[in-house]
């Protein structure tokens, strides 16, 4: 295996965050790389929700004013600190896509220079670029692509605003934002950052990198649950400049005037739409009150530590099976392995999976496997390559059972 298990027991006996698996609730047998697409669950989501729901039994309309109708702000005060976003800079609240289109309007709303074009990346998860279609179609501006590796430097002319997400979503690859933000801005033109693969993945600094807006998740590194919802954030400077295009009733200066005209509430409130779901926003509660004693530093040290540890026990195996690491280099990661096997690539994630390693899949051929340092350990990484091992030295993934495609994959 190139490590042995006890160096791996070694390395979790002098991990300072190994005090944070307990408080989650994973299954006996499962192997989590799949942190990436959905994050597990916090041990305090079930009592968080159970709450909501009694608070939903015995109190009834009275919950909106005990909780559930700031929520958006107040957990938005909850993940700044591990964004780099100030008190009232961010809301959660809708989805990336919807959170991206709200912003593209609010940002080229207040254009006066005539710039047309919306940028977005080939090759990012696809979501962020058909928002950005949308938008263009039913607002008369231009969409164009920026090229998968291609310089942004040559594709900034006339551009309005560019979608970039800081971490790739298939390589894993981390992009430099204080050094892109700078530029954009140089530019004359806006960028709104997608942190959907950073965001509790590594140590985020959006003051610190001059970001003006940003959009994320919080169903995957942050542990929120299925549907939790997204957040946006806004710089301070930047939140007065006038109407977000999904101008709903929770984003007015005062909802409940019902009032015939819409006005824009003055701050980070504005870019709320209408009802949210108090039931998610508790269990995203829950685990967000846990990420406010997370060292980051020590997230980021441990991220790289367990995805070198992955690679390091599986190279001399992916080199005889023809599988293509195509990880970055650690100061370019986010916090995942990405595998290339354009044949086998999508049966042997499904072997795994049978196996109890849960990583994913994605076209074509991309084996993708997260690291979440808060409930992984070192053991689990290492037995999770040793699955690995077995599974391609014994040929399982060839059995038709793991050719076999469902809806979600
Ligand atoms: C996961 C992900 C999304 C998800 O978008 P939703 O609208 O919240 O479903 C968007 N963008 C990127 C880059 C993602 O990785």
């Amino acid at each position: 295996m190139g490590v042995s298990l006890d160096h791996a027991r070694e390395l979790d006996r002098q991990d300072p965050l190994a005090g944070f698996k307990p408080h989650f609730a994973l299954p006996e047998g499962v192997l989590y790389l799949d942190g990436n697409s959905l994050g597990a669950q916090p041990v305090s989501a079930r009592e968080a929700v159970a709450g909501t729901l009694d608070q939903w039994r015995d109190e009834l309309i009275k919950g909106w004013n005990q909780g559930w109708f700031d929520a958006p702000e107040r957990l938005g005060n909850l993940l700044a600190p591990v964004i780099g976003a100030g008190q009232g800079e961010v809301v959660v609240t809708d989805n990336i896509t919807l959170n991206i289109f709200k912003l593209l309007g609010y940002i080229t709303g207040q254009r006066t220079d005539g710039r047309r074009v919306v940028l977005s990346e080939g090759g990012n998860f696809p979501t962020d670029g058909y928002i950005a279609q949308g938008f263009c179609r039913f607002g008369d501006f231009e969409h164009r692509f920026l090229p998968e590796g291609a310089e942004l430097a040559d594709h900034l002319d006339g551009v309005a605003v560019v979608v970039l997400s800081q971490v790739n979503y298939r390589t894993g690859r981390l992009r430099d934002m204080a050094a892109i933000t700078r530029q954009v801005h140089e530019r004359g033109a806006e960028v709104i950052w997608d942190l959907a693969h950073s965001a509790g993945a590594l140590p985020v600094d959006l003051n610190a990198c001059g970001a003006r807006y940003a959009v994320g998740c919080t169903y995957k590194y942050l542990n929120g649950g299925p549907g939790a919802p997204a957040f946006l954030y806004a710089h301070r400077d930047h939140q007065g400049g006038g109407w977000q295009p999904l101008s709903g009733w929770h984003g007015h200066a005062a909802p409940f005037a019902f009032e015939d005209d819409y006005a824009p509430a003055g701050d980070i409130t504005r870019f709320r739409t209408g009802t949210h779901s108090a039931l998610i926003y508790s269990a995203l509660e829950a685990s967000l009150t846990m990420w406010a004693d997370v060292d980051m530093a020590a997230l980021r040290e441990k991220s790289l530590a367990m995805t070198e540890l992955f690679r390091d026990c599986l190279a001399d195996l992916l080199l005889v099976h023809g599988i293509e690491d195509i990880t970055p280099a650690a100061g370019e990661r986010g916090s995942q392995v990405s595998l290339v096997d354009t044949e086998n690539g999508f049966a042997i994630v499904q072997a795994l999976i049978a196996r109890g390693v849960i990583g994913d899949y994605r076209e074509p051929g991309l084996m993708r496997f997260g690291f979440t340092p808060l409930y992984l350990s070192f053991e689990d990484v290492w037995q999770a390559a040793r699955h690995f091992r077995e599974m391609l030295e014994s040929g399982e993934y060839r059995e038709p059972r793991f050719h076999v495609r469902s809806a979600v994959t």
